[in-house]
């Protein structure tokens, strides 16, 4: 049965022969009736003339295009798909790494698959969906996984929330405990995909904690925002004098405890703590040079455009504290993960919170997301962690 149809408005093809892989509801002169959502449909021209196929979701992106040829969006289509994301990987070193059994297979519009993540944790493959689309095509998206990683890889879809939808957690192919141990460059996580955020381990960090690790030779270490614990491994093995962990999240800093154990930085001539708690409050009570590197990676502060202006005054205010409390000579790893806060806004932020505190602050590294999140030229939306690092003086 052939798809329904949407035409666009005179003009408003602009931007599809750019490839861009949203349609925006103003772009739409009409729909045929009766489209639903999570539905292929065919995007044409004012003039009729073909553009691309994708899902359709009522809202301000009314459809997340997945090609823009006359293709059946079958088992071979995503096959050829997630085989296009695995040879990126593989080109990138990550895949037979000894090292680093964890990475991202496909991130959304940067691997042009508008609504799908896929993160790959040794032997099981973690899928969450962004659309009612997507989520409809995961069982398709598991056969093509297997087929190219071997029967023995486990699928996991995580539960999505699409608007009043709410999809469930299970596994699509084999099934394996809930978490596991995986390995980024030689440093060992324990992997909670069923309870964690997000599907389980920030993946997208791994360049900046190497970097971390770097700076951290007898450093005091403070990690905030810490999730997991994944700078303060990395900073421990940089040789931090200490690392202390803070995450408003109890289960958070229970797998912090268990990582600091599994990389052996929990016996008694360590002294890193685990702090369950509001990350400013802490902030407030910490002492002016206790710390000489931070790290500052808190959640999206802004999720909507409308929301952005709040988001920057909190950036600005978490910052200023910290610039505040860091030690002379000392370095702030600031982040920013909120996609309507881009990079000239999030500097802005930050010079706003240097100058309140009135001290010496220099930019030394700018910093970004790692290749396994690439960002297709036509979206530059795609570009949504930025992050500054900075010696203050
Ligand atoms: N840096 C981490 C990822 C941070 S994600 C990593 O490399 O893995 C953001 C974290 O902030 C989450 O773990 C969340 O639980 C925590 N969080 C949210 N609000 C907080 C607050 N007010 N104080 C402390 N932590 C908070």
């Amino acid at each position: 049965m052939a798809n329904k149809r949407i035409y666009l408005k005179p003009r408003k093809e602009q931007s599809l022969l750019r490839f861009h892989p949203w349609v925006f509801s103003g772009a739409v002169a009409k729909a045929d009736t009766g489209v639903e959502n999570g539905e292929l449909v065919d995007v044409y021209s004012s003039e009729g003339e073909f553009l691309a196929r994708g899902h359709y979701q009522a809202g301000s992106i009314m459809v997340r295009l997945l090609t823009f040829e006359d293709e059946e969006i079958g088992a071979d289509f995503w096959l050829k798909k997630l085989s296009q994301a695995f040879e990126l990987r593989h080109k990138l070193g990550l895949i037979d790494n000894l090292s680093t059994n964890c990475y991202r297979l496909v991130h959304g519009e940067g691997d042009y698959l508008p609504g799908l993540i896929v993160d790959i944790y040794d032997s099981v493959a973690v899928m969450q969906t962004h659309s009612a689309g997507m989520y409809s095509c995961r069982a398709q998206i598991a056969n093509a996984l297997v087929e190219l990683y071997g029967r023995s890889l486990a699928v996991y879809s995580k539960a999505t929330q699409i608007g009043t939808f709410e999809g469930d957690d299970d596994y699509l192919h084999n099934s394996a405990p809930n978490f596991d141990v995986v390995s980024e460059n030689g440093c060992k996580f324990l992997v909670d995909w069923h309870k964690g955020q997000k599907t389980g381990f920030f993946l997208d960090q791994r360049d900046n904690r190497e970097l971390v690790s770097s700076y951290s030779n007898r450093r005091r270490v403070l990690n905030l925002f810490c999730y997991t614990g994944g700078f303060t491994i990395y900073a421990l093995r940089g040789g931090a004098i200490c690392a202390d962990s803070v995450d408003s999240s109890k289960y958070a800093i229970e797998l912090v405890r268990k990582n600091l154990e599994l990389n052996n930085y929990s016996s008694a001539e360590f002294f890193n703590r685990t702090i369950c708690a509001d990350a400013i409050e802490f902030l407030r009570g910490v002492k002016k040079g206790e710390y000489d590197l931070m790290i500052v990676d808190p959640p999206a502060f802004a999720k909507h455009l409308s929301a952005k202006s709040n988001a920057l005054r909190a950036y600005q205010r978490l910052n200023a504290l910290a610039i505040e409390k860091v030690a002379k000579g000392g370095m702030i790893f600031t982040f920013s993960c909120s996609q309507v806060v881009d990079k000239h806004d999030f500097a802005l932020a930050i010079f706003s919170a240097a100058a309140q505190t009135g001290r010496n602050v220099r930019i030394i590294e700018r910093l970004s997301q790692p290749a396994d999140h690439p960002v297709s030229i036509y979206h530059p939306e795609g570009e949504y962690l930025k992050g500054l690092a900075l010696y203050v003086e």
